[in-house]
């Protein structure tokens, strides 16, 4: 049976030529990147030049580049980071959309003493900007507020966003883990102090992330140990997973248009075909700009956890959004906050192409999901 992976903002599968790329970083020059010796010198250039590449792909200096094990790790470091170095300052603002690595890490802070402010968002899943600007106080440390929602695929307007925070002179953190890669960023122009991102969510492998830390923004150090990344994150460097890292990001680069066309296209027609076969089926942010990618649409009826085995049967990989629980019969808080009733948010499937989804893959899709759910709605109806 084919397998129709259409699970891309869970996780990419590793381009070949990126596996390719980092295969000799652990087999040839497997040397520690801050030895001296002959091992380590092809490791220690491997790590300057994927520094150098992701610096220019992204559009800041190789000085602002952290690596990092991951997204989570790295929105954990910007937050934790600016807080313990705020003079005080304990505010925090955040959006009810958050990834967990956000929300957890905010939520945290506030039981250890910081006051949080959490900003829901409207039924297109946006901010409204107005109350951003109400939300800022005299000892606000910090902003963080995500580039795009991995549910959802909304993408939050962070130039705006930027303008207001950084007119109060707010440090502000984006969580840009499911934007790289799918939409532009030049650091150069948008005016943010921090940026997580993660090699896995496009073609890169797992374990490996960066975070963008703007030249002269204050971030304490929770990493101690033998002083690499300038002492801003110490560990072992994964020499290998870094210059994958930097091939995946140059791909991604690369193939941005086609992702913009061809994929948002597919996705359109996923989309379209979905709405016309299944009477009542909606889709989540529709109205807001969105990654080119993501469709997140209810299935009003059906239990999503159920429809994922279904799907899982004839081939299809397919996700209910990250927090939905099987057989909880709790929804994606994601939705909830966009004010989708639970009925409906309890049938909520998300599906995230990839560059190199097919039109045969998404035909395949539109033959079998209207089914599926009418057999969902006859069983659960009898
Ligand atoms: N932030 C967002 C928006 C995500 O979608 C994810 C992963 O799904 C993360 C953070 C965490 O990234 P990682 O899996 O690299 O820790």
């Amino acid at each position: 049976m084919r397998t129709i992976y259409l699970d891309n903002n869970a996780t990419t599968a590793v381009a070949p030529e990126v596996f390719d790329a980092m295969r000799p970083y652990f087999v040839d020059h497997y040397g520690n990147a801050s030895s001296v010796h002959r091992a380590s010198v092809k490791a220690a250039a491997a790590l300057r030049e994927a520094r150098k590449t992701m610096a220019r792909v992204l559009g800041c200096d190789e000085g602002e580049i952290i690596f990092t094990s991951c997204g989570t790790e790295s929105d954990n470091m910007a937050i934790r980071g600016t807080l313990e170095e705020s003079l005080g300052k304990r505010h925090i603002v955040t959006t009810a959309v958050e990834h967990p690595a956000v929300l957890n890490v905010v939520r945290d802070l506030e039981a250890h003493g910081a006051t949080v402010t959490i900003l829901g968002v409207d039924r297109d899943g946006q901010i409204d900007l107005d109350e951003l600007r109400d939300s800022l106080r005299d000892d606000t440390a910090l902003v963080t507020v995500m580039l795009a929602n991995n549910e959802t695929g909304v993408l939050f307007p962070i130039d705006e966003i930027a303008a207001i925070v950084k007119e109060r002179g707010v440090a502000l953190h984006t969580d840009a883990v499911q934007a790289v890669g799918k939409v532009p960023i030049d650091l150069s122009k948008l005016n943010v102090d921090f940026l997580a991102l993660s090699a896995h969510k496009f073609h890169g492998p797992k374990g490996v992330g960066a975070m963008f830390a703007r030249k002269g923004t204050p971030c304490h150090s929770f990493l101690l140990g033998g002083g690499q990344e300038r002492g801003r994150r110490a560990g072992t460097e994964n020499v290998g997973g870094v210059v994958a890292m930097a091939l995946a990001l140059e791909r991604a680069a690369q193939h941005m248009d086609h992702y913009h066309t061809v994929t948002r296209d597919l996705r359109d027609r996923l989309e379209q075909g979905l709405l016309d076969a299944v009477p009542g089926a909606f889709v989540n942010g529709a109205r807001s700009p969105r990654l080119p990618n993501t469709s997140s649409i209810c299935f009003p009826g059906v239990d999503a956890s159920a429809m994922l085995l279904l799907l899982d049967e004839v081939g299809i990989c397919a996700s209910a959004g990250s927090a939905c629980k099987s057989g909880a019969g709790i929804a994606s808080p994601v939705l909830a906050a966009m004010g989708v009733p639970a009925g409906d948010a309890r049938g909520m499937i998300r599906f995230s192409l990839a560059h190199d989804t097919t039109a045969e893959d998404i035909d395949y899709t539109l033959e079998h999901v209207p089914g599926i759910v009418e057999r969902m709605r006859r069983t659960s109806a009898a």
